[in-house]
């Protein structure tokens, strides 16, 4: 007789949590290295990660290819040249050119949180300037991200950016200087940009406040077509294969960092929700489908790819889990990405499950979910309760040389994982799953509501099929 339901989970549960693969994955994927987009350690774990889906019994287990704009790091110094002369630790951001031998000199221009407001009133102060902004936004604003404050710069002609990290400790925070619109892949921002620390841009604040502080930025990066992998396989289910749930994280790093939390323990959680179901695979109905994306961290290459290459088929895609982050903070919840209307049946799973778990909408463009979502797609993102750094409007450890192996609790993989593969488990056996692919009139109004026109337009990214 086949199992029910209860025992599957039971079953599913249980080797959650005496499992020490997620723990032995997150290991081996941080040995590699930072799997920057472009690196060896890329290409180690893409190898490793197939291997893991050919062990895990998944169908299909293969890798596809995508073709990028690569950005390597060179070097990167920052100098205050007026009214005193001292060098500056600062880190340069992937995107940004190349400044001449001499450098770029400018004055300092700081606006603060950098948010759209700190942009309207210093209006006519940019141009010309290097401008400094903090990562910080208030958290009764909408989430600003980083991308969005340096393209208002850029937009406004201003010469430079530094990018001044919030919390203390001397790190200095990366990430891409520019946002790719969804079918281009890559471009190189106007002016050279860093990353520098909260106690630099303390130092800096306190200097300006004395007078006008002139700055140098001196910048040696290259870039160059790339090609890398989307790693994929699925469990195929047996009623209704053409109807998919596709389950993705990036598997990539900054390149300053092993990147544990972000997203070495994310995709980890891919994988292990993979391992769970296809113990299962033969009370599995429709397909859950699991890629590990390449290049998020440089403007989700990979997923951005697998859209543009699977454009015909993705009426079959019901719905995606984006797991970035996912499996570093305790409490799983569900965060709907744009439209709220799927925010009734995950309250129902989790009340059916009798598993408490947070069930939100929010909207982001800055990951793997959004070439998804910009096709119509309705998608979600795993969050933490406590230690979920977005509610404090900082990133902690991400992006800096200190998200390392240590920082991932293997407890929070394994309910991340054990939570996950569960609600995966119901989405795949129920009947029928209430997700309708959305009208591009429907994704042009979410984005209005979201406040993400305005933002795409800033960062040159609207999505070219809905500005008709
Ligand atoms: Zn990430």
């Amino acid at each position: 007789m086949s199992k029910n339901l209860e025992e599957i989970e039971k079953e599913i549960l249980g080797e959650a949590y005496f499992s020490n693969e997620t723990r032995k994955n997150l290991a081996v994927l941080c040995s590699f290295g930072c799997r920057f987009a472009g690196t060896p350690s890329e290409e180690e774990a893409v190898k490793y990660l197939l291997q893991k889906m050919k062990d895990y019994n998944l169908s299909k287990p293969h890798r596809e290819e995508v073709k990028y704009l690569g950005w390597k790091r060179g070097i990167a110094k920052l100098e205050v040249t007026k009214p005193e002369s001292k060098e500056l630790e600062c880190i340069g951001l992937p995107w940004s050119p190349s400044t001449s031998k001499e450098g770029l000199e400018a004055e300092l221009l700081n606006i603060g949180n950098g948010t759209y407001v700190d942009y309207e009133l210093h209006r006519d102060d940019v141009k010309g300037k290097i401008v400094m902004t903090s990562a910080f936004t208030p958290p009764w604003m909408r989430g600003q991200h980083r991308c969005e404050k340096l393209c208002r710069a850029e937009n406004m002609g201003a010469a430079g950016f530094i990018y001044a990290k919030n919390d203390p400790g001397l790190l200095c925070e990366t990430g891409v200087a520019s946002w790719n619109p969804p079918e281009t892949l890559g471009r190189i921002v106007k002016f050279p940009a860093v990353g520098t620390s909260k106690e630099v841009a303390s130092y800096l604040t306190r200097l300006r406040e004395k007078g006008k502080v002139s700055v140098r930025i001196t910048a040696k990066h290259t870039s160059a077509p790339a090609l890398t992998w989307n790693v994929v396989g699925e469990v195929e289910g047996s009623d209704k294969p053409d109807e998919v749930i596709v389950v993705g994280g990036h598997l990539d790093g900054h390149d300053i960092a092993v990147g544990a939390m972000d997203n070495a323990a994310g995709v980890c959680v891919v994988l292990e929700t993979a391992r769970l179901l296809s113990i299962h695979k033969n009370a599995i109905k429709r397909t859950v489908r699991f890629i590990a994306f390449p290049g998020e961290e440089t403007g989700c290459f990979g997923s951005a790819g697998y859209v543009m290459e699977h454009l015909k088929e993705l009426d079959k895609i019901k719905f995606m889990f984006n797991l970035d982050g996912a499996g570093r903070a305790a409490r799983p919840g569900i965060m709907v990405q744009g439209w709220p209307d799927a925010i009734p049946f995950f309250k129902n799973v989790s009340r059916n499950m009798d598993q408490p778990m947070s069930v939100d909408v929010n909207f982001g463009i800055y990951s793997d979910h959004m070439p998804f979502a910009l096709r119509g797609i309705q998608t979600a993102s795993l969050v933490g309760g406590i230690g979920f750094t977005a509610s404090t409007g900082t990133r902690g450890w991400g992006h800096t040389k200190a998200d390392t192996e240590d920082k991932v609790d293997v407890r929070d993989m394994r309910e991340a994982s054990a939570n996950l593969a569960r609600v995966l488990f119901r989405m795949a056996t129920i009947e029928e799953l209430p997700f309708k692919r959305k009208s591009n009139e429907e994704i042009k109004t979410m984005l209005h509501r979201q406040g993400y026109d305005e933002v795409m337009e800033v960062l040159g990214s609207y999505p070219s099929w809905l500005k008709i």
